[in-house]
């Protein structure tokens, strides 16, 4: 019997000699040498006027709301598919989170129910990329310029994919981006936020409020001689050696791309024949006018005990899948914001019935032919 983990990290092999640069250098605190590399590298390939490199997406998104001023009472309207990071960065602010509906066909946010969910107190739409393939973000910036709002990409998972022609994260205000271990790529923990607006103030206050609130960088840039405290903020700058291990993943971006493309490719070739035959109701499937990460393959049973019991076979067979994301309006916190889980049907669904399979970059093709044989196994028995 084989053993499959459900995901692993991948190193290019690199990393330790940059690390091992970065203590050469005498240089492991933040906003060095190896941060100007990797907020550069992105800026070159997503076409974004500036990267900011952070300590994790969940920081990059804290940092969006603080600078959009999400304050109390302030809606912004989001998946309730996601993880609770995208809320909590509302409601550190007092702000609420407004939970949208997803469509089936990707489990992004369903645009025509964020017009539904606008109220006078809607400041912004937090819209999620799921499984790193991109929500219709063409409608979601007309809705949002049609009624005066702000958008925050929660680009968590879709670092390198693109919506028609522009990358994920590069089509709202503010996108955010995640390098934690269980990415595409990694740092262990890291983030990024892409700045789209052109507004040069809201760099500045973005590295005030990384900065302990201080000015630090103005005072490193030679712009006062000394640096204090000029406003409320808190420690977001990642270290320069986790930026040393992202370096290189960032380097290998389209090859690490391309590596997973033929993971993802194998799994549908394979499996979508099931779609047909009425056994799987779904499965991660990219629409033409996208260009997807492959951060994840899911596929979409027929309902809670099915997909609870093939997670069980797969795992006799040596293979782990895993559940994903409790809808947040079904959570506990959700239930105290006044959710019901029959709020959001198609979300309740989604969330009972998905079931994700092993994916990691180095995957190799009889790992990959396992977990498909394996599931051959288990369907004929459904
Ligand atoms: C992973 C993830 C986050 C959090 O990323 P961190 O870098 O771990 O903080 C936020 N939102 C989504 C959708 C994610 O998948």
């Amino acid at each position: 019997m084989m053993k499959i983990p459900f995901n692993k990290i991948y190193l290019t092999g690199d990393e330790l000699k940059y690390i091992q640069e970065c203590f050469l250098r005498g240089e492991i605190s933040g906003d060095g040498y190896f941060t100007k590399l990797v907020s550069s590298l992105m800026e070159n390939k997503f076409s974004v006027k500036h990267v900011q490199m952070t300590t994790s997406a969940t920081h990059a998104l804290e940092i969006a709301t603080r600078l959009l001023a999400i304050e109390p009472g302030d809606e912004v309207i989001m998946p309730s598919f996601t993880f609770p990071s995208t809320a909590n960065a509302v409601m550190l602010l007092g702000g609420k989170p407004v939970f949208a509906e997803i469509n089936r066909e990707n489990l992004n946010i369903d645009p025509e129910d964020i017009k539904n969910k606008i109220t006078n107190k809607t400041k912004a739409i937090l819209p999620v990329h799921y499984g790193g393939i991109g929500c219709e973000m063409d409608k979601i910036m007309a809705i949002a310029k049609d009624h005066g709002l702000y958008v925050i990409e929660d680009a968590a998972q879709g670092v390198n994919a693109k919506y028609k022609d522009k990358f994920l994260g590069t089509w709202g205000d503010l996108g955010c981006y995640s390098f934690h271990g269980t990415k595409n790529y990694i740092s262990g923990e890291g983030g990024a936020i892409a700045f789209n607006l052109d507004d040069d103030e809201l760099v500045k206050n973005a590295k005030i409020i990384s900065q302990k609130g201080t000015n630090r960088n103005q005072f490193i840039k030679g712009e006062v001689d000394k640096y204090s405290w000029v406003s409320i903020g808190s420690s977001y700058v990642p270290s320069e050696i986790l930026m040393a291990i992202l370096y290189p993943q960032l380097k290998e971006l389209d090859l690490i791309k391309e590596k997973r493309k033929k993971i993802n490719d194998f799994y549908y070739n394979n499996l979508s024949k099931y779609i047909g035959l009425g056994k799987i109701k779904g499965m991660t499937t990219i629409p033409e006018d996208r260009d997807s990460n492959y951060h994840l393959f899911y596929i979409l049973l027929d309902n809670e005990r099915t997909r609870n019991n093939v997670i069980k076979r797969l795992k006799d067979f040596g293979v782990l899948a895993y559940s994903h994301f409790v809808p947040l309006h079904t959570s506990t916190m959700g239930r105290l914001l006044g959710y019901y889980s029959e709020d959001l049907p198609i979300t309740q669904e989604i969330g009972k019935t998905l079931l994700r399979l092993p994916m990691y970059t180095h995957m190799t093709y009889e790992e990959m032919d396992y977990v498909v044989k394996s599931l051959d196994t288990i369907i004929k028995e459904l």
